[in-house]
């Protein structure tokens, strides 16, 4: 980032590169027309609106899909992009054995008091997950936040609740489900874990998946898909189709952090978790009649 951007202004641009990137939009051109101050734009082959605010009540309305709404836009995929999803790329657990007889506990035992990636150097504690280690679902997101980080638990932010909300439409609660992170500190400003971070602390959610050895795994986010499922397409290829990881079925799906930014993608959520339901034999919500 150029020394001469405000860092109030560098914030505004990191949040706005997160909010593509939960769109799996990663490549942008520098409007060279374009007067100063708005050298960074989409490609104009990418059509994006303005994430708005919403209310608190908007934010807990998960099942409304009434009112259709478009899905949000993807980036056309560059020929440079290599088309992979699943296990014909090279694997990040490929190398990773399974711990006979791993626990829970021994894993969080193993992880201690971490300092294998640079990530420990901000965090307040280590998120570790929870939620029940016979979940037959596992929620998987890409890594704590501030209310994580000061708490230690997973998704208590608002994010958090949200996904709570989700995991309540689907009638479980989440003493039901497990829920983790790809890593378990805390990235400072809150950006998107590095690779040297992602590849040190993962196995240790290979570990905990081992363990849980649940029916379905719902990634939450580009971050955690990419993660499991080796690839670096954006997740709106492949979001809210099932793939194949390790013997379980994943359903990758946007993150709850991009829904509060992004209502109307709630509606392709809902979509992404009823599939999850009925796979897991729960019942569906009745369609009311018109
Ligand atoms: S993110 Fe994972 S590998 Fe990195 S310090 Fe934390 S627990 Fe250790």
């Amino acid at each position: 980032m150029p020394e001469s951007i405000p860092e109030s202004l560098q914030r505004i641009i990191e949040e706005r590169l997160r909010y593509y990137e939960d769109l799996g939009i990663r490549l942008f051109y520098r409007d060279r027309v374009a007067g100063a101050g708005s050298s960074l734009r989409p490609s104009p082959a990418v059509s994006i609106s303005q994430p708005s605010r919403v209310s608190i009540s908007e934010e807990i309305s998960l099942p409304k899909p009434k009112t259709k709404v478009a899905a949000p836009v993807a980036s056309e995929p560059g020929p440079h992009i290599p088309p992979v999803i699943g296990p014909s790329g090279p694997s990040l657990f490929e190398e990773v054995e399974k711990v006979k007889d791993d626990t829970l506990l021994k894993i969080r035992e193993d992880i201690g008091d971490c300092t294998r990636c640079k990530l420990h150097k901000g965090r307040n504690k280590i998120v570790f997950g929870d939620g029940s280690a016979k979940a037959q679902l596992v929620f998987v997101g890409e890594g704590p936040g501030a209310d994580e980080d000061a708490q230690g638990l997973p998704f208590v932010g608002r994010a958090g609740k949200l996904l709570t909300q989700m995991i309540e439409a689907m009638s479980l609660q989440r003493k039901d489900v497990y829920i983790c992170n790809v890593v378990k500190c805390r990235p400072p400003e809150n950006r998107t874990p590095e690779p040297d971070e992602v590849q040190t602390c993962s196995p240790y959610l290979l570990r905990q998946i081992d363990v849980i050895n649940p029916k379905v795994i719902v990634c939450l986010g580009a971050v955690a898909a990419k993660t499991l499922l080796q690839t670096n397409r954006g997740i709106s290829h492949f979001r809210g189709e099932w793939q194949e990881w390790r013997g379980h079925k994943l359903m990758a799906t946007y993150h709850p952090a991009y829904l509060l930014r992004n209502p109307p993608a709630k509606a392709e959520v809902w979509k992404d978790l009823q599939k999850v339901m009925a796979e897991l034999g729960l019942a569906l919500p009745k369609k009311k009649s018109s």
